[in-house]
C-alpha cells in the first residue's frame, strides 16, 4: 500500500532555518532530517495504523511527519522547547482530520495516562493499539525509561490503558545495556529491570552521521513490550534496590553486593543467609545471574526484611560504608 502524504509543508531543513531553530545542547537536541530514517523509527513498534500514538520532542516534527504519514487515530506531542510550536501547529493543521495534542511541556512532569483517549484493554489481552514513540533527549533517556518501568510495573500512568509499547532511542551504550542478556559483557542494573517487566528488543542502530547536529555517539533504537506476566514477584523498588546493590560490585562476587543491602555488624552474616534463602551460588558474579535468580534474591531480601523491617531503610549510597549502625539494633543472628 503506498505510503498517504501529507499536504506539502516545507522540509524541516527549511523550517529550521526560517524559525532560526538552532539546537539546544541542554535540551539534547540531535534532529533527525532523513525521512527513510525517521519512517524506519515510526515503524520500528508496529503499525500505526488506527493507533493512538505519543510522541516525546517531537522537535521540528520530522519523525511526527513519518507517525502522521500511517494513518493513526490521533498523536500527542509532548515537547518542551516552545520555539518549535509554529512548526508543530503546521503540522497539525496539515494532518487533519487526524487529532493531533500538542502539550507545550517537561515530559517529566507530564501525566502519560492523559496521552491516549482510549479505553482500557485488559492487560493479558494483545497490546493496545496506543503506542509511545520518540527520538528521546540523551539527557533524559535513562531516568525516563527507569520512570516508566516502574509505572509499567504498576500498571499506572500510560500503562493505565494496558500494554502500551514503546520504540525509543538510546546511546548505542544504553541500548546494549538494555538488551543485554545474562553473562553479556554489558549485563547491568538497567538489564535486569528493563527485562523483569518488558521484552526487550534492540532492533537497529542509527549512525550519528544521521543526526543534526551529529552527536558523539551512534544511537540504537530499542521496542520495549510490557510482558503479560512479569518475571519477578517483588516490586519494582525493591528489585532496583538489590540491582543496584549487585552491580555497584560488578567485578566481585554476588556476596560482595549482597553485602552492600545491609548494615555493619550483621552485613556478612545477613547477605550469606540471603544468598542460602535465593539458593544462588556466593561466588556467582552479578552479569551471571538471570532475571529470575535477581528476583529470588529480592525476595529473600524482602523476606529478611521482613523479620527486622527497619533494615530496608538501609542504603548504602546515603548511610555509606560504616553507616546505619543503629538500624543494625536488636537484630538477632
Ligand atoms: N524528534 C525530533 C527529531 O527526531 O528530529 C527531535 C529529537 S531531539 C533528540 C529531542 C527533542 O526532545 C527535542 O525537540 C527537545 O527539545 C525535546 N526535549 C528535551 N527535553 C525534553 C523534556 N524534558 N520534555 C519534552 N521534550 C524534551
Amino acid at each position: 500500500m503506498a505510503t498517504p502524504r501529507l499536504p506539502p509543508l516545507p522540509s524541516i531543513r527549511d523550517l529550521l532555518r526560517l524559525y532560526r531553530l538552532r539546537a539546544v545542547q541542554q535540551l539534547s537536541q540531535n534532529f533527525l532530517l532523513d525521512a527513510g530514517v525517521c519512517a524506519r523509527l515510526a515503524r520500528a513498534a508496529g503499525p500505526l495504523r488506527d493507533a493512538h500514538v505519543c510522541e516525546v520532542g517531537p522537535g521540528p516534527g520530522s519523525v511526527t511527519r513519518a507517525i502522521l504519514a500511517q494513518r493513526p487515530a490521533g498523536v500527542t506531542l509532548v515537547e518542551k522547547d516552545t520555539r518549535f510550536l509554529p512548526a508543530l501547529l503546521m503540522l497539525r493543521e496539515a494532518a487533519q482530520p487526524c487529532p493531533v495534542r500538542i502539550v507545550a511541556g517537561d515530559v517529566l512532569l507530564y501525566d502519560m495516562e492523559a496521552a491516549f483517549p482510549v479505553s482500557p484493554t485488559p492487560w493479558e489481552e494483545p497490546c493496545t493499539s496506543a503506542y509511545i514513540l520518540g527520538n528521546l533527549p540523551f539527557s533524559i533517556s535513562t531516568p525516563l525509561v527507569v520512570r516508566w518501568l516502574r509505572d509499567v510495573s504498576r500498571r499506572q500512568g500510560a500503562w493505565k490503558h494496558g500494554r502500551v509499547r514503546m520504540a525509543l532511542t538510546f546511546q548505542k551504550e544504553v541500548a546494549e545495556r538494555l538488551a543485554a542478556e545474562a553473562g553479556g559483557e554489558q549485563r547491568c542494573r538497567l538489564s535486569v529491570v528493563a527485562q523483569a517487566f518488558c521484552q526487550v528488543q534492540h532492533r537497529f542502530t542509527l549512525g550519528g552521521h544521521v543526526f543534526t547536529p551529529r552527536p558523539d555517539v551512534d544511537v540504537g533504537v530499542v521496542v520495549l513490550t510490557p510482558l503479560r506476566e512479569p518475571r519477578v514477584d517483588v516490586p519494582f523498588e525493591t528489585l532496583e534496590k538489590v540491582a543496584r546493590g549487585l552491580f555497584n560490585m560488578r567485578q566481585k562476587s554476588i556476596l560482595r553486593g549482597t553485602q552492600t543491602l545491609y548494615p555493619e555488624p550483621v552485613r556478612r552474616q545477613l547477605a550469606a543467609d540471603t544468598l542460602r534463602l535465593a539458593e544462588l551460588d556466593p561466588a556467582c558474579r552479578p552479569f551471571q545471574l538471570t532475571v529470575e535468580e535477581v528476583g529470588r534474591l529480592s525476595r529473600a531480601y524482602l523476606d529478611i526484611c521482613s523479620v527486622h523491617p527497619q533494615l530496608a531503610q538501609y542504603e548504602y549510597r546515603v548511610h555509606g560504608k560504616h553507616g546505619g549502625l543503629d538500624l543494625a539494633q536488636g537484630v538477632s543472628l
